[in-house]
């Protein structure tokens, strides 16, 4: 399993991680599942809702329901969502672990992007099965019809 996504979307996500510093950013990865890849199509930025956004992130409730709605007219899937880790790494806290065991996060993608003050690092993939995070490849992905895109979820 790979996560094919766009150098002009990996892009965008570190450039929300590098704005949003020193709080987390977060968004949703949109796309299709392919044979053993997951393709990424469309980023949806979202508001961090959390209490504590520099040590968590949580998506809007709001822009979930409006992103698996738009997905579903679309064709789409939700992937699973990016954030950034300030003055982290880019690999699964045990607090996303446990966020991701009990949404049933079960075949999701979560892409997590370091950032500090000198700027965002390089993301990294993991994809959440059995319980557990296991870091997957990331691939560049040609801009496709419809790839590439990125824009607020609809009302
Ligand atoms: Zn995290």
């Amino acid at each position: 399993m790979t996560l094919a996504i766009a150098a002009a979307d990996l892009q965008a996500i570190r450039a929300a991680a590098e704005a949003a510093y020193p709080d987390e950013c977060c968004g949703l990865l949109m796309g299709r599942n392919g044979p053993d890849a997951w393709m990424v199509e469309e980023l949806i930025a979202c508001a961090n809702v959390a209490i504590e956004p520099a040590r968590r992130f949580e998506v809007d409730p709001k822009a979930l329901i409006a992103a698996h709605r738009a997905a579903r007219e679309a064709g789409r899937e939700l992937i699973g969502p990016y954030h950034s880790h300030p003055d982290g790494r880019a690999r699964p806290s045990d607090h996303d672990r446990a966020r991701a065991a009990e949404a049933g996060a079960e075949g999701e993608v979560w892409l997590i992007v370091p950032a500090t003050a000198a700027g965002p690092g390089a993301p990294r993939a993991y994809l959440f099965e059995a319980g557990n995070f296991r870091e997957i490849p990331i691939a560049a992905r040609a801009r496709g019809r419809g790839g590439g895109r990125s824009r607020a979820p609809k009302k």
